[in-house]
């Protein structure tokens, strides 16, 4: 089977990953609360693109530009919500996300656990 551009893509992420399997998730949920863009930066005002009509990909592209942390953002994220994940996190589109959970499965278990839907949907084994 050819795996297209994008599943190219999303492995490689769910390799790059790979470094945050030790790390519980009370922390990354420090980490991104402390150093995360969007959780400081538009503080003082409103976000430049406020108003425009941007899609998922253009406001991860735009918000998460920068932040320091998107791994972390998105380690949590697959960790927490899963396949179910909606909206902007770690730099990735809801739809991305969903695709790399699948890839992300694939790499082994964490320190804390993850979600309780294994690859194909069902239980975790
Ligand atoms: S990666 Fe994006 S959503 Fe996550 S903390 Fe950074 S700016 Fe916020």
């Amino acid at each position: 089977m050819t795996s297209s551009y994008n599943d190219l893509r999303l492995i490689g992420i769910a390799w790059q990953l790979d470094r945050l399997r030790w790390v519980p998730r009370a922390e990354l949920a420090e980490i991104v609360r402390r150093d995360g863009i969007c959780m400081w930066v538009f503080v003082d005002g409103d976000p430049p693109w406020l108003g425009e009509r941007l899609t998922d990909r253009e406001l991860a592209a735009r918000m998460c530009a920068g932040c320091p942390v998107q791994d972390e953002c998105l380690e949590l994220e697959l960790r927490t919500a899963g396949e179910h994940t909606v909206g902007v996190w770690g730099a990735l589109p809801e739809d991305d996300r969903r695709g790399l959970h699948w890839h992300w499965l694939r790499r082994g278990e964490r320190v804390d656990g993850r979600d309780t839907h294994g690859p194909e949907g069902g239980p975790k084994p």
